[in-house]
């Protein structure tokens, strides 16, 4: 399983400081999983990250029940669980897409042109699907983290709309990403539960 973590630099300074990245300590942790140990230093693994500013390998570090033999990730929040494409530039692709009324394609050139990231058509198609499909999930969410007393959605509001909604409410994508996280265990396009 991955723990999402605030990990107070961005990416570039992240990869720099490698293994000397002061990662969180959990080996006083019990094994989230199980329960039985505690968790015990498990090496890295490298993943591949696109956002803003920066594209590279990066090192994970990983922990390891020696009860259910499973392991557990530390993924700094500006990676986005199960994707290449780093949070910023997945909430920077669908603000583009959302709020302006331009042609997809322009839409890609904007990307590319602002944040120097090449955001394919398909891949903007799928973040859109899942980022609808989360809506009402991401809402709920968002409005309780927020302690929001007015609803941010109205049930007659279009779903582009509600999206729209959605986004202005995300100020710092990575730390809404990681509250979103710790709430619900998901963050904007992981398949939530509905
Ligand atoms: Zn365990």
């Amino acid at each position: 399983m991955q723990i999402m973590y605030n990990a107070g630099c961005d990416a570039e300074i992240y990869k720099t400081q490698g293994e000397k990245h002061n990662f969180p300590d959990m080996s006083k942790e019990l094994c989230p999983q199980c329960g039985a140990d505690y968790l015990r230093k498990h090496g890295y693994y490298e993943r591949h990250l696109i956002t803003v500013g920066f594209e590279g390998r990066i090192k994970i570090r990983r922990y390891r029940c020696r009860d259910c033999k499973k392991t557990v990730s530390l993924l700094p929040s500006f990676c986005h669980p199960k994707r290449t494409y780093g949070t910023e530039i997945i909430i920077k692709s669908l603000n583009e897409f959302y709020n302006k009324i331009l042609t997809v394609f322009a839409v890609i050139m904007n990307i590319l042109k602002t944040t120097g990231v090449d955001c394919s058509r398909q891949l903007l198609l799928h973040y859109r699907r899942r980022i609808e499909q989360n809506l009402n999930v991401l809402i709920m969410t968002l409005t309780d983290i927020q302690s929001l007393k007015n609803p941010i959605i109205h049930e007659e509001m279009g779903t582009k709309e509600k999206v729209r909604q959605l986004l202005a409410r995300i100020h710092y994508p990575e730390d809404d990403s990681l509250k979103i996280y710790k709430r619900t265990g998901t963050t904007y396009l992981t398949l939530q539960p509905q």
